[in-house]
């Protein structure tokens, strides 16, 4: 038996964590697949996700195409797409984070590629794709980076799955993270706490790398400072080791997520009326 009501309280939490570790700041989102209509996927309005505090601040939307199932629903976002064609795609999936955090977008504009380079980061697999919407836009697109239509949405969603794979009928996605070129990265889990973990620590393996990257620099003399040898190489995680941590990741998420929702329930900055 599916209860509503704390459905729509942990979706509240949930993007009062994203704001309270740093993954999406005014804007960003986080959407949950409806438990009952599997063709309906829930998201916040148009509104910054650490002030959603309430079940009117949610709207649900069908799959097929983003539009409101209450035509008198708020506004909502213009990038709902990315949502709703990754349910679409992916029966599996029952939430969608998307976000434009600092760390990671280093990694989305610079070329250099996001691996996942310690044990908490393994679910990333040993290579993260890379969309970009300018191989996408048409005649008549809007150049302004933002998943605003089916098609762009789609093209994401694809970005998932690799499509020399013979696997590109999954319902499943064989990655579970996406760059999002001159943009953000977007994630997904088969349920909440899953999705909202593989986006703070997707978020915080992206800082750990680009200190890595610098400091690697440092040691190797660059700018004229040489500060000695290294006994190993700076490398990130192999394909076993990925492997077997996305599996540890998973038995060991509920200690974070316990104490990301302390976090935002003494936090004065957040109210779940939910
Ligand atoms: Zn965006």
């Amino acid at each position: 038996m599916v209860n509503l009501t704390e459905l729509y309280r942990i979706i509240v939490t949930a993007n009062h964590i994203l704001h309270n570790q740093d993954v999406v700041d005014a804007f960003g989102h986080i959407s949950v697949r409806h438990p009952t209509k599997p063709d309906v996927y829930i998201l916040s309005a148009n509104m910054a996700p650490s002030l959603v505090s309430r079940p009117s601040d949610l709207v649900e939307y069908y799959v097929a195409n983003s539009s409101a199932v209450d035509p008198n629903a708020p506004k909502g976002f213009i990038e709902r797409y990315i949502h709703s064609e990754m349910y679409k795609k992916y029966s599996n999936i029952s939430c969608v984070i998307h976000s434009h955090a600092e760390t990671v977008l280093s990694f989305a504009v610079s070329g250099v590629p996001l691996r996942p380079v310690y044990h908490m980061a393994g679910f990333m697999g040993t290579t993260v794709p890379v969309h970009d919407s300018q191989d996408y836009y048409g005649p008549t697109s809007k150049h302004d980076m933002l998943i605003s239509s089916i098609p762009l949405g789609a093209s994401l969603a694809d970005t998932f799955t690799n499509t020399n794979s013979t696997a590109t009928n999954s319902t499943t996605p064989q990655n579970t993270v996406v760059l999002m070129r001159r943009h953000g990265f977007t994630t997904w889990g088969p349920d909440i706490k899953t999705a909202v973990y593989r986006a703070v620590f997707m978020k915080t393996d992206a800082g750990v790398q680009a200190n890595a990257i610098n400091l690697r620099e440092a040691l190797d003399g660059v700018g004229g400072t040489n500060m000695g040898e290294t006994e190993f190489e700076l490398a990130s995680l192999t394909e076993e080791q990925a492997r077997d941590c996305k599996k540890m990741n998973e038995e060991v998420q509920d200690r974070p997520w316990d104490m990301w929702v302390r976090n935002v329930e003494r936090s004065p900055l957040y109210d779940n009326f939910a």
